[in-house]
C-alpha cells in the first residue's frame, strides 16, 4: 500500500492557513491543521477538506506553550509515522510605533512567530531527518525584507523566521530534507481589517491585495517535487511590492 502524504499546517484554521491546508489537500496530503482556540474556523477548514474528498485533523494547542506544544506534537508524531511537510503558518501582529510599544505585544509577535517555529519544528524535523526525506515552508512578510513602519516586532519576528529558515536548511539538506520561506505582501485575510487599503493599493505595483490561494500555491509548489533542487530560499508573493 501507498505511504499517505501527511502536511502539517499551524494556523490552519482560517486565512492563509486554511488556503495552504486546502490547496494540499487537493494535492494528494492528509492534513493536520492547527489553531490556538478558534474551533468553528478549524471545522469550517476541515468541512472543505472533506467536500473535496480529503482528510484531515484538527489540534488545538497555542503554538508558544512549550509544555503544551510538546505534548500534541507527541501525539501527532504518535499517530504519524512521517510528516512529509510542515508549514509554519500561524502568526499575529500587535502593531504600534516602537516608542509606544508595550514590552507584552514585543514579546507575544516574537514569541508566536520564532518560539512557535522552535516548539513545531523541532520534533518534525527530527523525524524528518529519520525518515530521510520532507520539506518545511515557513510564512514570513514583506515586513521582513524591507521593515515596516509600526511593525517592529513583527518585522524582527518575521526577519527571525527568514535567519532561522536558512540556517536550519543547511544543516537538513544531507538528509534530503528542504526548508523554504514564502514571503507575502498584503493578503486578503482577518489580519489586515481596518487597514487603509486604498493608500496600501497605491504601493503595490499590481494595485491590488492578494488572495490566500496566491500564496497556497507557491506553498504547494515548494513542497513538491518540482522544486526538488530548491532549498534555503525565501519567494516573495506581494504583487511586485519590491
Ligand atoms: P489570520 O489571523 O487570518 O490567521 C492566523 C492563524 O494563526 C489562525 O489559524 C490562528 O488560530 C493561528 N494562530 C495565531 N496565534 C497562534 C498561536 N499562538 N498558536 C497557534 N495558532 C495560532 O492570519 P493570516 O492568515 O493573515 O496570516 C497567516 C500567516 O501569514 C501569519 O504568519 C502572518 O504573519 C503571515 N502574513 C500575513 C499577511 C497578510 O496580509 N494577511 C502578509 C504577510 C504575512 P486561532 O484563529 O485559533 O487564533
Amino acid at each position: 500500500m501507498k505511504e499517505e502524504q501527511v502536511a502539517l499546517v499551524t494556523g490552519g484554521s482560517r486565512g492563509i492557513g486554511r488556503a495552504i491546508a486546502v490547496e494540499l489537500s487537493s494535492a494528494g496530503y492528509e492534513l493536520i491543521i492547527t489553531y490556538k482556540s478558534d474551533d468553528g474556523s478549524a471545522a469550517e477548514t476541515l468541512d472543505i477538506i472533506r467536500s473535496q474528498g480529503g482528510t484531515g485533523e484538527k489540534v488545538r494547542f497555542d503554538v508558544t506553550d512549550s509544555r503544551e506544544a510538546a505534548r500534541r506534537m507527541d501525539e501527532i508524531l504518535a499517530r504519524h509515522k512521517n510528516i512529509h511537510v510542515l508549514v509554519n503558518n500561524a502568526g499575529i501582529t500587535a502593531d504600534g510605533l516602537f516608542m509606544m510599544m508595550r514590552e507584552e505585544d514585543w514579546d507575544r509577535v516574537i514569541q508566536t512567530t520564532l518560539k512557535g517555529f522552535y516548539n513545531v519544528t523541532k520534533p518534525v524535523i527530527k523525524r524528518m531527518a529519520k525518515n530521510h526525506r520532507g520539506s518545511v515552508v515557513s510564512i514570513s512578510s514583506v515586513s521582513a525584507l524591507v521593515g515596516n513602519r509600526g511593525q517592529a516586532n513583527y518585522a524582527a519576528a518575521k526577519a527571525g523566521l527568514i535567519a532561522a529558515s536558512r540556517s536550519l536548511a543547511s544543516e537538513v539538506a544531507r538528509f534530503g530534507i528542504r526548508v523554504n520561506v514564502v514571503a507575502p505582501g498584503l493578503i486578503d485575510t482577518g489580519m489586515i481589517k481596518g487597514a487603509p487599503l486604498q493608500k496600501i493599493k497605491d504601493i503595490i505595483p499590481m494595485a491590488r491585495i492578494g488572495k490566500p490561494e496566491e500564496v497556497a500555491k507557491v506553498v504547494r509548489f515548494l513542497c513538491s517535487d518540482d522544486a526538488s533542487y530548491i532549498t534555503g530560499q525565501v519567494i516573495s508573493v506581494n504583487g511586485g511590492m519590491l
